[in-house]
Order: structure tokens, then sequence, then C-alpha cells
């Protein structure tokens, strides 16, 4: 996977849009047998990428944490560049690993304070890389952001892997926080209208526009126009025409063209409402 290395630009979108999920410090440092040391948020680098995102209209972008560094890494981002919101959290793949969770989460909780953190996350549950061991750690963790997101009344950005029925149940249980995210959307039609019917937005990254994806695009036809995002979850998951090269922010612009075309929107319109929805979600906190 992403063996083609960084995929070209694609042409400009008439409007400009938000990525409301990237991993710009994996983009840059690789991962796997390949990583490198991760480049400092000011490094030249970063700001290419997104200059590059910006020309082509993904004029924001949101980069998501998934552990203490990298969640600090993101608000320092977002600190020196207007154009990022920052997502703080402990990945529940990460949760279950942490010899000592409850400091991890605290840390956390001060990250979620500073003024360009947008949101938490991202959390949530993943049974597919998780096992039962880990899953107690991993739904602990997951309150604990319910519980920071409501306090600083910031957005909840959540990963669900093949666990969509515990994730509504603890969300219910504990109650939501106003603005919650459904990240890297992977639910099916019926899915989709339960989050719907809770005010969950729903955010489609580069797999939407799969070949054998249809049932995340039935799901996206049944998802509210008002609760539609777009992402790129990069350097994972980049959509066709480019699929298998590094995902990259600019190349969310793909998965609007695809969506908009998938739902018969005009597409100056939609990425208006997209680029609406994210400000919502996002950034009316500050309101
Ligand atoms: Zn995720
Ligand atoms: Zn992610």
């Amino acid at each position: 996977m992403n063996r083609k290395g960084p995929a070209p630009l694609p042409e400009p979108l008439p409007a400009p849009i938000t990525d409301t999920h990237t991993h710009l410090d994996i983009v840059t440092a690789g991962y796997g047998e390949d990583a490198r040391p991760v480049p400092a948020p000011t490094d030249n680098v970063i700001r290419e990428l997104i200059d590059g995102a910006e020309a082509v209209g993904v004029g924001t972008m949101v980069e998501v944490g998934t552990d203490v560094t990298s969640s600090r890494w993101a608000a320092e981002l977002a600190e020196t560049d207007g154009r990022v919101l920052a997502a703080a959290a402990l990945h529940p793949n990460e949760a279950p690993l942490l010899d000592d969770l409850d400091s991890a989460l605290a840390e956390i909780d001060v990250l979620a304070a500073r003024p360009r953190v947008a949101a938490l996350g991202e959390t949530g549950l993943d049974y597919f890389r998780t096992d039962e061991p880990g899953r107690d750690a991993q739904r602990r963790s997951f309150r604990a952001h319910i519980e920071f997101a409501k306090r600083h009344g910031k957005a909840l950005a959540i990963h669900d892997r093949d666990a969509h029925e515990d994730v509504l149940s603890i969300l219910d249980q504990e109650g939501a926080p106003e603005r919650v995210v459904m990240h890297c959307f992977s639910g099916d039609f019926a899915f989709a209208t339960e989050c719907a019917r809770r005010g969950f937005y729903m955010s489609f990254a580069g797999n939407v526009t799969f070949k054998n994806a249809e049932r995340l695009r039935g799901a996206a036809s049944v998802a509210p126009a008002e609760l539609l995002l777009v992402e790129t979850d990069a350097p994972f998951m980049a959509p066709v025409p480019v699929r298998g090269h590094a995902n990259h922010p600019a190349l969310t612009s793909y998965t609007a063209r695809f969506l908009a075309a998938h739902l018969d929107r005009d597409l100056e319109k939609f990425c208006l409402q997209l680029s609406e929805n994210a400000r919502r979600a996002f950034e009316s906190w500050q309101d």
C-alpha cells in the first residue's frame, strides 16, 4: 500500500473545502519500516503540503493526533498555521498499549484546553485491530474523551472500526457532545440513518470512491446534506484515480468531486456546503 509515492495535485475546486481528518506528521515521516523522524511543525515540507492543498481548494484541514506526542504536535502546528485546526486524543488502538492510561488522558485533557484544538479525536473503538483483552481500556479511554469534549465544548472525532453498535451505545449512555464527527465513515445505510437521527456528522474518506464501496455510497446517499464532510485520513486510502499513492490533504478534492457527482449535486454548491458543515462541526465552539 502507498508504494507509488505522492500523487500529483488535482485540478482546483470551484470553492474551498476542509480536509476534516489528516495526519501530516505520518505523511511526512512515513510509517512502518520506512518511518523517519517527524519534522517540526514549522518545517518547510509541512508548509508545502498545506500550500499545495490550499492551491487546489482544500483551504483548511484538521490535523489529528493519535497519542500525546502527535496531539501536542497537532496543537503546535495549528498554532503556527492559521489553515490548520488540531484534534487531540489517544487513538483506540494506542490506549490499550499504554502503561499509564490515566496520566496520558490527563495530558490530553490539558491539550484540549488550547484554543486551536478544535476537537477531541481520534477516539472511539476499533474491534478490528484490538482484541477483547484490550477493549476495556479502549472503552474507558473513549468515555474519558467524551467527557473532555463536553467539558471543553469541543467536537468529538470518532474512529469506529467494526464497532458500530458499541460506539452508539456508549455515546447514548454517556450523552454525546453537541458535535460528533464519525471519521472515515464505514457504516451502511442503516448505520448512517442512526447517525443522522442523532445529528452526527459523517466524514467520508477516499475509500468511498473505491469500486467495491457500494455500501458506503448507499450510506452517503442517506446522509443529510448538512451533516456531510470529507477527509483524506492521509497518508492512508488515497481516492480513485490516485489509489495506491501516498495520500495528502490536496487529494480531498477527488473525494469531494466524486461525492458531488454521486449525489448529483452542483460541484460549487456542494463545496460551499461541505465548507459550511466543517466550520459548524469544528469551529462553532468559538462563536
Ligand atoms: Zn481512524
Ligand atoms: Zn486517522
